[in-house]
């Protein structure tokens, strides 16, 4: 919320409609394939055109993945909802209506928790339905030309109560909601490519004499990116308050309700909305239910075994691994960035049998510091190489230095399509650390040789003077010891040898 708001006694009350394209192969009512980045109606048919005589069919996969978001956000499921149709002329609809739920919606009385550092808030979710997209309209500078390949493509439209209270609190939900759907293999949450798109209604409140001066609500369409929602809403608060304040003593609310559009931020001018029309009265849509499908019977059998086999969410696995392996919030939030990543940690993980806490988080850095800095480094980097590395680690047949040259180095192999046996490789590049005692104590020999002072300031009592032994014996192995093992050596030899006289 802005300082403004808060000192002023303003409150903000924000209301959320997400629309999300689901991951289906095909449309929602015809078999043409759910793709609409190639070239303009290539993938269209009689049913997504709306042409006379043809025959819509409920795709199963639609479904599927409309009842796993349903599900994953603990909504109310409904066993029958309908598809009504939404009457409405654009030129980019060619059927003059879309196929919605309106009257019983596939779900109502979801929820989903989001915390910022103000505040944690369950935001309860109205409903989920299963709708159509629309084609899209393409604008060139002559004409304006109809690309139907996004025409019956299938979404679910997921309302919230209005409770969000800033520009903050908007882009945590939209953050939880789209990795939570992300990880329920519902939708790839792209807001580039419009999969996730909300439109955002603010109002601004005061309690002035005992009443609600309620600010009328003004809807913001169509903000496919978080950025832009948080920019829209931060802007409209200003705006609003602003609007609200300067009006002559007495005068009513000015404006009345409003549908604004966002205009991004530009070398220029900063974020701001503009008025798109003002709401006289709601639209007749129209709503009809579909003659031509049937109501979309689920039975709590079908309903429990969705809910039974959706994978562990964001939030799940980021607890469970702060608890199991005592990862960083840090760590388990950059591991569960996309359910890529997750899958990949749990993978190696799977790869290790049970591993403990220093090995999972050996296994966290690794993914967080070193492959995550190599471009595609997961897609690069079998998960079975990196559970063989952090064991060579823990078994202290190889140094830290030596494990990032030898993971270089099977980069290198890979993209070559070279040997990839780490033993090999790192066999190759003198990289594996002897135990040898006749190895080590050659190495402790060259050390106490070198650096006299030292050994003469440990016998003097100065422990520490230890460690510059060790670094001089690191320093004769080139590597090949682990300092551990350098240092016990090390200490023996110390023990044994008494100083001279
Ligand atoms: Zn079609």
């Amino acid at each position: 919320m802005s300082a403004h708001s808060t000192e002023s006694g303003w409150t903000t009350r924000i209301g959320l409609e997400v629309h999300v394209r689901l991951a289906t192969r095909s449309k929602l009512l015809c078999s043409c394939p759910n793709r609409f980045e190639t070239e303009p109606n290539l993938h269209i048919c009689p049913v997504c055109t709306g042409q006379p005589g043809s025959l819509p069919a409920l795709g199963k996969g639609a479904v599927l993945l409309a009842l796993r978001a349903a599900t994953r956000l603990d909504f109310e499921v409904n066993p029958k909802s309908r598809f009504d149709r939404k009457h409405y002329f654009y030129p980019d609809l060619p059927k003059g209506y879309q196929v919605t739920q309106e009257a019983h919606p596939l779900g109502r009385n979801g929820s989903l928790s989001i915390e910022t550092p103000g505040r944690r808030v369950e935001v309860p979710l109205r409903r989920i339905h299963i709708e159509e997209d629309a084609g899209r309209s393409v604008h060139t500078e002559t004409c304006t030309q109809v690309d139907c390949n996004r025409a019956g493509t299938p979404l679910v439209e997921i309302v919230t109560d209005p409770v969000l209270e800033s520009a903050e609190e908007v882009a945590a939900f939209l953050r939880r909601l789209r990795e939570e759907l992300r990880f329920a293999g519902v939708t790839d949450g792209d807001m580039d490519k419009g999969s996730l798109r909300a439109d955002v209604n603010v109002s601004v409140h005061r309690v002035e004499g005992g009443q609600d001066r309620g600010g009328v609500r003004v809807e913001i369409k169509n903000l496919n990116s978080i950025r832009y929602a948080t920019d829209a809403v931060a802007f409209e608060i200003t705006r609003q308050v602003e609007a609200y304040e300067s009006r002559p003593a007495g005068a009513a609310f000015p404006g009345g309700a409003e549908t604004r559009r966002f205009v991004p931020q530009t070398a220029t001018k900063p974020a701001h909305t503009v008025l798109l029309r003002r709401k006289e009265g709601a639209l007749d849509y129209r709503f009809l239910e579909d003659p031509d499908l049937a109501p979309l019977l689920l039975s709590q059998t079908e309903i429990e075994a969705v809910r039974a086999e959706l994978p562990d969410g964001p939030l799940a696995l980021r607890d469970r691994w702060r608890l199991t392996f005592d990862l960083s919030l840090y760590d388990t939030e950059v591991l569960t960035q996309t359910p890529e990543r997750a899958a990949y940690f749990l993978a190696v993980l799977a790869r290790l049998g049970s591993p403990d806490a220093s090995l999972a988080k050996a296994t966290a850095n690794w993914i967080t510091n070193d492959l995550l800095a190599i471009e595609g480094g997961l897609g690069i980097v079998p998960p079975a190489k990196v559970a063989e590395l952090v064991t060579m680690l823990a078994k202290d047949q190889i140094s830290h230095k030596g494990a990032r040259t030898l993971l270089a180095a099977l980069v290198r192999a890979i993209s070559l399509g070279q040997g990839q046996d780490l033993g090999q490789l790192s066999d190759e590049l003198g990289l594996l650390q002897s135990k040898a005692p006749a190895d080590l104590d050659a190495w402790v020999a060259e050390a106490i040789a070198a650096r006299p002072d030292a050994v003469e300031a440990w016998h003097a009592g100065r422990e520490q003077a230890v460690d510059a032994l060790v670094g001089a014996a690191m320093a004769a192995s080139q590597g090949k010891a682990s300092p551990g093992h350098l240092r016990d050596v090390l200490t023996a030899a110390l023990r044994d040898h008494g100083p001279e006289d």
